[in-house]
């Protein structure tokens, strides 16, 4: 793996970093207040090019590598000073690169040049009885004259549900066996297609997030994204990819917030001196570094095992690793933010509580910490087993 990044790689981090700055990070604050998403900031993100980065020039992309899309990410996330804005670019991005990847041509001519210009994407799993157990989902195709499919149920808590106009739904064919999960490509205002109003959130109120409700949706053969039954596997890269990029958010926004913490213990007294002179205090900015170095470390990792397709597992196990040990660190980081500014930071609209607040979503959206656990001795398990029969 070469981590030298090229002079591109370098003006995408600073181009969105600055992009981040000037045009997400003055309103965040208002956006968090009201709990709401900014469409013509999303536009302006397009617009500069945010969505092109990483897709081929004949779909109206900039023809850039995944490489390139996550310097692009890291400067957005670095300047933003907004979890929220930054997770559904994340949602949106799960569902470009799904498409890059497992799209046939048609998908890929049709779908990617809307989603590079402003059209916003959502990748949808999660109902109301559960999101965990993925695979448990009750959402139903059922397979229609000419080669469709009739989709009928209902998706929570899903990032751009409210605003997006292509939504990818992990379903179940019915009739088909065992092997039944199955991704569809459903666009806003079809017939029986309901997507729900915004929810009010703890944290990441400047993302929408809501259900989706489906009604007999008619979803012709093209719109089946890879294999019918073979959802699972796409989706298990999807969310890699997902974890990966939490990974690099974490170390970007926590990286921008370092200078908040060390301003307020250099200046801050107490006792006589600043209270950075304290080693409890020192200690707090200290893990937010490991958490910095640490993320970033296991998220380039984790792109350069996506890269390798043969290399699943090991795609699948450093992405746990990196949305755990990143969502951990965030939440510590968002606590001890507070405890630096002391009472300051506990109150509404100090800036700093927001921080705690958004970071608490970390440990849930993207799968839950619980579930990285559960993947990560799974995979370890596995890979024991492997080595023991060779
Ligand atoms: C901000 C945000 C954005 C989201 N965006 C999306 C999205 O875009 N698309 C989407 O599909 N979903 C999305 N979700 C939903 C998210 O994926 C689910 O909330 C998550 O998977 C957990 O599902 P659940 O909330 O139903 O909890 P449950 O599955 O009901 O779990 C409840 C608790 O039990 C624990 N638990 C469950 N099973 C086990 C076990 N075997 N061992 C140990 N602990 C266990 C869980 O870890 C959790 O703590 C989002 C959620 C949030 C908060």
């Amino acid at each position: 793996m070469d981590l030298t990044w090229t002079d591109r790689q370098d003006e995408l981090r600073r181009r969105f970093t600055v992009f981040g700055r000037e045009r997400v990070a003055p309103d965040s604050a208002r956006r968090d207040r009201e709990e709401s998403f900014d469409r013509g900031l999303w536009q302006e993100l397009a617009d500069a090019g945010f969505w092109a980065v990483n897709v081929p020039k004949r779909y109206g992309g900039d023809g850039g590598d995944l490489w390139d899309h996550v310097a692009a990410f890291e400067g957005l996330a670095r300047g933003a000073d907004d979890c929220g804005f930054v997770l559904t670019a994340a949602a949106h991005a799960g569902l470009q690169q799904l498409l890059l990847r497992y799209g046939t041509e048609e998908q890929k001519e049709t779908l990617l040049p809307g989603l590079v210009s402003g059209a916003i994407g959502a990748t949808a799993a999660t109902e109301a009885a559960g999101g965990s157990h993925v695979s448990a989902v009750t959402t139903t195709a059922r397979p229609a004259p000419g080669g469709g499919f009739s989709l009928s149920g209902g998706k929570s808590h899903i990032t751009n549900a409210p605003v997006a106009d292509l939504m990818m739904i992990v379903g179940r064919v019915a009739g088909i066996g065992p092997r039944d999960i199955t991704l569809f490509l459903v666009e806003k205002g079809g017939r029986g297609v309901e997507q729900g109003e915004q929810e009010s959130l703890l944290g990441l109120r400047t993302s929408p997030l809501g259900p989706i409700g489906l009604d007999d949706v008619e979803v012709p053969p093209e719109r089946v994204l890879g294999q019918v039954g073979g959802g699972l596997d796409v989706l298990y890269w999807c969310l890699a990819f997902d974890r990966m990029i939490y990974g690099v958010i974490v170390s970007a926004h926590l990286e921008a917030l370092l200078p908040t913490a060390i301003d307020r213990i250099t200046t801050r007294r107490a006792f006589g001196s600043p209270i950075g002179e304290h080693q409890y205090i020192q200690d707090k900015v200290v893990d937010m570094q490991v958490t910095v170095a640490a993320s970033r470390a296991l998220s380039y990792s984790t792109v350069d095992a996506l890269l390798h397709p043969d290399d699943t597992h090991r795609a699948s196990l450093l992405a746990s690793c990196v949305k755990l040990l990143s969502a951990e660190g965030l939440v510590r980081a968002g606590l001890e933010l507070v405890q630096l500014f002391g009472h300051a930071g506990f109150e509404s609209g100090s800036g700093i509580e927001r921080h705690l607040r958004d970071a608490v979503a970390f440990r849930i959206a993207g799968g839950t910490n619980e579930m990285q656990k559960k993947n990560i001795f799974n995979q370890v398990l596995r890979a024991h087993r492997r080595d023991l029969d060779q």
